[in-house]
């Protein structure tokens, strides 16, 4: 199932029906006939998105969208509401209550479930990206909204007067700052850069071919505007037809002209929430992956991303040098001037060694006091002459600690391996694998401590 829906509405015959169409299009629908039952079931279950009718036998379906809204758990969750009228003053209210899009019943089925893929898509694109599907796993719905700052809309078209005569009606009703644009402007003419904005409305009419949908499509596929939101404004009632077609391609609202300029300004509004809620989303999910491949406390890459690094460079064939180093007695240094003072010395050791290493070294935290140095291209002379100065570069100068404890030499050892460049194709030799290289290392590592630490040595067996 792609998609968990509630069906709010006190008429179970409209509850059946939306209930049909859902499930043939391959949702998991749910029911509630009041607002009451809609409210329990959104705090106790997780649903992707509501479908909620404005006239309930206890609340309204207003009173239930406001406090969906002020719930955290909820107040991003798509919510279409469905009205028995096509009332402007309905509208307005469920849009300035919260709510994503309104459609009048009887609502047309292809624009219905086209508006629905359509509000899906963006969260479902994210929480794929997430291994288990859950979103909340990496602290993603709670990403909070906090201050919001005016975002930016470009109002983009063809004649100039057009974009000021839309400016002049959604300035009085909107806080965010609005842009005038002509389509060259908004996709970069190879002159100036596009300009940038968070939400774009493309007046649809004349000389602008296709509605303002191609002109959409290509913001939407373009590095520099495809994370914006693109919403289409018409100028005479669309057919279901095309307005489904356009959400299908990506358009977060398809506005008509006739609405009241309040109403446009809502449904930008609505657009712009929804832009921020996905881009604090992805924020979250960058910021995940960071701290999977980093390690937090001396800020350096991670064993995890030090392994696949060394997988990546033996596939190349130039020399490889590896070194595993661990500090000295570093137990006695946390129990002498505990742990924050340990930390603080694992810090400084990784910038020193950072300091010493080039561009296309990888350093990494490989466990508790070691780390793991992965040095391309360096053959068996070279990687000793830098081991050696890394081993210098800590023992020579010592390490001022935290709170005024004093200055605390702190020394490491080194045990040092080599790949030679890959063998030619057609002799008989055998590829080196991480496993070997990395356990070279590590037995050159022992012999460095059972020798008096704060040395290096390096595997010198002979390789077939
Ligand atoms: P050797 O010279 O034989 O390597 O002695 P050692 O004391 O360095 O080695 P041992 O394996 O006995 O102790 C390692 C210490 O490293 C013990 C542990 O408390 C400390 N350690 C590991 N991870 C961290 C960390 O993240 N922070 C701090 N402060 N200490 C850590
Ligand atoms: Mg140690
Ligand atoms: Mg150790």
């Amino acid at each position: 199932m792609d998609g968990k829906i509630l069906i709010v509405d006190d008429v179970a015959t409209n509850r059946i029906l939306l209930k049909v169409r859902l499930h043939a299009a391959h949702y998991c629908p749910m029911q509630a006939a009041t607002g009451a039952e809609a409210l329990r079931l959104l705090r106790s279950e997780s649903f992707d998105l509501v479908l909620l009718d404005l006239i309930l036998p206890d609340l309204t379906g207003i009173d239930v969208l406001r406090r969906l809204r002020a719930d955290p758990a909820t107040a991003n969750l798509p919510v279409i509401v469905l009205t028995a009228t096509s009332r402007p003053e309905d509208r307005l209210a469920a849009l300035a209550a919260g709510a994503d899009d309104v459609f009048a019943k009887p609502t047309d089925t292809q624009l219905l479930l086209s508006r629905i893929r359509n509000l899906l898509r963006d969260r479902q694109k994210l929480s794929d990206l997430c291994d288990s599907g859950d979103t909340a796993l990496l602290g993603l719905s709670e990403a909070a909204a906090g201050f919001e700052s005016p975002g930016v809309i470009g109002l983009i078209a063809s004649r100039p007067e057009a974009a000021l005569h839309l400016r002049h009606a959604l300035q009085p009703h909107c806080s965010d700052r609005l842009l005038t644009l002509t389509p060259d402007q908004a996709i970069g003419d190879g002159m100036a850069p596009p300009v940038p904005a968070d939400i774009f409305l493309i007046d649809g009419a004349p000389p602008l071919a296709d509605g303002g949908r191609a002109l959409m499509s290509d913001l939407l596929s373009r590095t520099a505007t495809r994370q914006a939101g693109v919403c289409l404004l018409a100028q005479a009632a669309l057919p279901a037809r095309d307005a489904a077609m356009a959400f299908d391609l990506g358009a977060s609202d398809v506005l008509h002209a006739e609405h009241p300029p309040r109403e446009l300004a809502l449904r930008l509004r609505a657009a712009m929430r929804r832009k921020r809620y996905t881009d604090r989303l992805l924020l979250s999910l960058q910021d995940g992956l960071r701290h999977a491949v980093f390690d937090p406390v001396t800020g350096l890459h991670n064993r995890r991303y030090a392994l696949a690094r060394l997988q990546a460079l033996l596939r190349q064939p130039g020399p490889l040098a590896v070194i595993m180093a661990d500090l000295d007695m570093f137990k006695s240094v946390n129990d002498r001037f505990g742990h924050a003072a340990g930390d603080h010395v694992l810090t400084e050791v990784g910038r020193r060694l950072s300091a010493h290493l080039g561009q296309s070294d990888v350093l990494a935290r490989f466990g508790g006091e070691e780390f793991l140095i992965l040095l391309p291209e360096e053959d068996m002379t070279r990687a000793q002459a830098t081991a050696e100065t890394l081993c210098r570069a800590l023992a020579e100068t010592p390490i001022p600690l935290p709170g005024g404890q004093g200055a605390l030499t702190v020394t490491a050892s080194f045990g040092l391996a080599c790949r030679d460049a890959l063998p030619a194709p057609g002799t008989n030799s055998v590829a080196i694998s991480g496993e070997t290289l990395l356990a070279e290392a590590d037995c050159a590592l022992m012999q460095a401590k059972a020798q008096g630490r704060n040395t290096v040595r390096a595997d010198t067996r002979r390789r077939a």
